[in-house]
């Protein structure tokens, strides 16, 4: 298929796209499952590059920097302008209760010990130069900063078809420099980050986290994707999800932490477990570091 960098791509097209990575994927699984015992994860390495090339395909102009690393990942000559792209899959490990051990979350017994007590552990991130992203602000190039979050439908795991499905979530966070209030909270989110990492200037972005939604990202595209790792002769389902209605980000108060943000919570929503983004994202502040915390930590250590 021969395109130009200004195609607009339609839906269909976006399908067929992921229909390609999702081959990929579901061979990585399948090396996973086959070669359990030697307990290597595969699944989803290599997502960053994925994530650049959906977020050009959604953008039409943008085209890879080929930077190598260095400045943004995508760039728009024409416009001056460029987005930073992040893929975070949080389809990660399970950690067995019993051993310690860390095994693919396809199983459900510990492949060390075969213990069927495990939690899984998903904690990955978006991580962000907050140091870079803040001097394209300055230079008023950055458009924006694209979000992929990939994981696995809860309990759509069968293990023994080899049946799974995963949700790849689109979000957007614009950057219009018109010193709106939604604007300045964006920025004061790097701000901070950048204050409190000065060394790595890294901000660890959790997927659907309290500073995730305060952030205020636009949730702009959702796919659904099945398939089969063990039998690779079945076809992959793709479908979009996306529609109006979820198009509203409803947050659930699991995100706040302290007594005095879930009282705000419930005050502010009717004492419901949910509340839209918007109400969300004015009422609610960045928390201060806990410089504590850690010290804490480790006076327990020494006793
Ligand atoms: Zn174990």
């Amino acid at each position: 298929m021969k395109t130009t960098k200004n195609k607009e791509y339609t839906k269909q097209e976006l399908e067929d796209f992921l229909k390609k990575y999702s081959i990929i994927w579901r061979q990585q699984l399948n090396i996973e499952y086959e070669y359990r015992s030697k307990n290597v994860s595969t699944a989803f390495k290599g997502i960053g590059a994925f994530g650049e090339l959906f977020a050009a395909l959604y953008n039409s102009g943008f085209v890879g920097s080929g930077s190598g690393g260095l400045g943004f990942d995508l760039i728009n000559e024409e416009q001056q302008k460029e987005i930073e792209v992040k893929t975070s899959s949080t389809f990660q490990s399970n950690k067995c209760d019993n051993c310690e051990f860390k095994f693919s979350k396809i199983f459900t017994t510990c492949s060390n010990c075969e213990s069927d007590n495990f939690h899984d552990i998903s904690d990955s991130r978006f991580s962000i130069n907050a140091k870079s992203l803040l001097d394209a602000y300055d230079k008023k190039i950055i458009s924006a900063l694209v979000l992929f979050h990939i994981f696995d439908k809860p309990k759509s795991i069968n293990l023994t078809t080899g049946e799974i499905t995963f949700i790849v979530n689109c979000y957007n966070v614009p950057f219009n420099y018109d010193n709106s209030k939604k604007e300045v909270k964006r920025l004061q989110y790097f701000r901070n980050q950048k204050e409190q990492s000065k060394k790595s200037n890294c901000c660890n972005l959790l997927p659907c986290s309290y500073d995730f939604y305060l952030l205020s990202p636009e949730f702009f595209d959702s796919w659904e994707i099945s398939f089969n790792f063990i039998n690779l002769d079945t076809p992959i389902k793709i479908t979009n999800q996306f529609n109006q209605v979820n198009k509203q980000i409803e947050v659930n108060i699991s995100i706040c932490s302290s007594k005095e943000e879930k009282d705000l919570f419930k005050k502010l929503s009717n004492r419901k477990n949910t509340l839209p983004l918007e109400v969300f994202a004015k009422n609610f502040e960045y928390r201060k570091k806990r410089f504590n915390k850690d010290r804490g930590k480790i006076k327990s250590v020494l006793g």
